[in-house]
């Protein structure tokens, strides 16, 4: 359970002198499903990154439940985040995978056990276990990144163009797929594409950045309805 407060956060690059993102406002609220959308180096990323402490907030401030988290360590949030490219570890199978963050919280066993295989239950993954990733098929890998998430049971899940690796058609299975897991977790969550399908078919709402500015952030519906959005005409 939580809602992220972006307080005017800036991210200004060292050597660069333009924000990458410049004063963002934004209210995610508790169980949202927030996407971030625009083109490829409107700021999607370093948004996403600011929120998970791999990147510093230079001006304003990022908050979680109300508290400023502007300053933690990655390690102090309540975070998990999935990658484009998933970052599996390779010589570990998909149960170690998954498991591998509880272990360094010394997480007991038996219970590592049974969100591990919660998690597997629900992403279909219970036959590929004792397999490494190297095994697996690219739609397997990608929920081996989702269960890693997921057994966390963190405050906030963070996703990165987490689709962008699987071919068209297991792109549009898997969208449904991961909106139906957030619905069912209710897990606040702020997902990051270029693509403005996934946007307006995953996204509560969507917020549309350009240069490093907010456009305008709504649903789907109001962003389809809107006689002049940004949303169409920017890119
Ligand atoms: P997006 O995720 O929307 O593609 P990014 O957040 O990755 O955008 O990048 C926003 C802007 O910041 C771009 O102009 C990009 O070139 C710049 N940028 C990203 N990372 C760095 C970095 N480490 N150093 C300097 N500039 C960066
Ligand atoms: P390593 O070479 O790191 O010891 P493994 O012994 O896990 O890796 O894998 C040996 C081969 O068997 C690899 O080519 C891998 O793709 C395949 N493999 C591993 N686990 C499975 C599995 N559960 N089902 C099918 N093939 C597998």
């Amino acid at each position: 359970m939580a809602t992220v407060t972006y307080d005017a956060a800036s991210r200004i690059y060292p050597g660069t002198t333009k924000p990458a993102v410049d004063s963002l406002n934004l209210e995610i609220e508790d169980g949202e499903f927030l996407v971030l959308v625009g083109p490829s180096g409107c700021g999607k990323s370093t948004s996403l990154r600011m929120l998970a402490g791999l990147e510093d907030v230079d001006r304003g401030a990022i908050l979680i439940d109300g508290k400023d988290v502007s300053n933690l360590p990655p390690k102090a949030r309540d975070i998990a985040m999935v990658f484009q490219n998933y970052a599996l570890y390779p010589h570990m199978t998909v149960f170690d995978n998954m498991a591998f963050a509880l272990k360094l919280r010394k997480t007991p066993k038996p219970e590592i056990e049974r969100r591990v295989k919660e998690a597997a239950a629900l992403l279909n993954l219970q036959e590929y276990l004792d397999r490494k990733p190297k095994a697996l098929s690219g739609g397997q890998r990608q929920r081996v990144a989702m269960g890693r998430a997921i057994v966390r049971e963190p405050q906030v899940f963070l996703m990165d163009e987490p689709l962008s690796n699987l071919d068209a058609k297991l792109r549009v299975q898997t969208r449904s797929q991961i909106a139906a897991l957030q619905a069912r977790l209710g897990t606040t969550t702020v997902y990051v594409t270029h693509d403005q399908t996934e946007a307006m078919t995953m996204g509560h709402r969507v917020a549309v950045l350009k240069d490093g500015l907010l456009q305008q952030v709504d649903t789907p519906r109001v962003l389809y309805d809107k006689p002049k959005n940004v949303f169409v005409a920017g890119f």
